[in-house]
């Protein structure tokens, strides 16, 4: 049989995504398989999670292995792109962990792996709301604050491949301490996880908002999307927190501006569902901080929400194969 489809398994902290992709860029009968992913079980337990969804996709598919031309793999960082290794993930169990190699060996065919914000930035500029721009920016405003820099079309690693770690830019020298060793990074301020932390902690200070009756003063009832719904009633507290939010990222996109003064930024990730709450006054904070205006056409929010590392991964192999003829 002819080869002629990519596997996408996209393994993410919560929940592992995997589809196959025709060679110009269709997924096979728009199928795309959700399961949640096996963390903090060890080394094997995620990895033979990630090999169960590939053949689960296969057999919807109707596609055999024999078909494939490679695999894509989006994997949380840091990771080595060029020998398939995940340095260090505690949450996967990962240390040094051979995981291009695996899935090369369970599948017989090459298999490529590479951070998911870097593939975020690579989706947006092949295919997606930065399409045809030549330096771009990605950022995803979650659990935690992922980046991806591409320049001149291709993702821009870094020496080590550590490049694009927008959440460890520190907003404040001496805030809080992070697991990265630093002080006042990004995404313990901006992140959707820091939102519910700060959220928690005003209710238990006896704040007043419709976000906590909304909750039902539970901790574990309080998120983004009631924080949403109380802003559209009117709740001060929820309105004021989001233009506290557009701060808080306006500090670190302002910082990213002048570093690398990109075409467009875009910004991706639940949070930026609420972006309407937020986005005047991150533009306000961005250009108190950029040394020359920046134009609002040049922060744009991804349409293509979760699936962005899946389409990342697909340009990751279509690159390789068209630099192999
Ligand atoms: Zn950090």
């Amino acid at each position: 049989m002819e080869k002629e489809y990519y596997l996408i398994l996209d393994i993410g902290g919560t929940k592992t995504t995997g589809a196959v992709f025709t060679r110009d860029g269709h997924p096979v009968n728009d199928f795309f398989l959700k399961v949640p992913s096996v963390t903090y079980e060890g080394e094997n337990a995620v990895f033979e999670n990630t090999v169960a969804v590939g053949r689960k996709v296969l057999q919807e598919t109707g596609i055999d292995a024999s078909q494939l031309i490679a695999i894509g793999a989006p994997a949380p960082g840091p990771l080595d792109h060029d020998t398939g290794l995940i340095i260090d993930v505690p949450m996967m169990g990962w240390k040094n962990f051979p995981l291009g190699e695996l899935l090369s060996k369970e599948f017989g065919v090459p298999a490529f792996i590479e951070n998911d914000g870097n593939l975020g930035a690579l989706a947006e500029q092949r295919a997606g709301v930065a399409k045809g721009e030549n330096s771009v920016l990605y950022m995803t405003v979650s659990t935690g604050c992922g980046g991806g820099i591409v320049f001149n079309g291709e993702i821009y690693r870094g020496h080590n491949g550590d490049a694009g770690e927008f959440g460890h830019m520190s907003i404040d020298y001496d805030g809080v301490a992070c697991g990265c060793g630093g002080k006042g990074c990004l995404e313990l301020y901006a992140s959707g996880t820091a939102m519910n932390r700060r959220m928690r902690a005003d209710m238990k200070n006896g704040v007043k908002s419709l976000v906590f009756e909304k909750a039902g003063f539970k901790e574990e009832n309080i998120n983004g999307a009631i924080l949403m719904e109380a802003a559209e009633e009117g709740d001060a507290y929820a309105i004021d927190f989001f233009k506290q939010e557009g701060r808080y990222l306006g500090a670190g996109l302002g910082n990213l501006f002048n570093l690398f003064d990109p075409d467009v930024f875009v910004l991706g990730g639940g949070v930026t569902k609420s972006a309407k709450w937020f986005i005047d006054d991150m533009m306000d904070e961005i250009n108190r901080r950029a040394c020359r205006e920046v134009e609002r056409d040049r922060i744009r929010f991804s349409k293509m929400n979760d699936l962005v590392t899946i389409y990342g991964a697909y340009f990751m192999i279509h690159d390789y194969m068209n630099n192999q003829m």
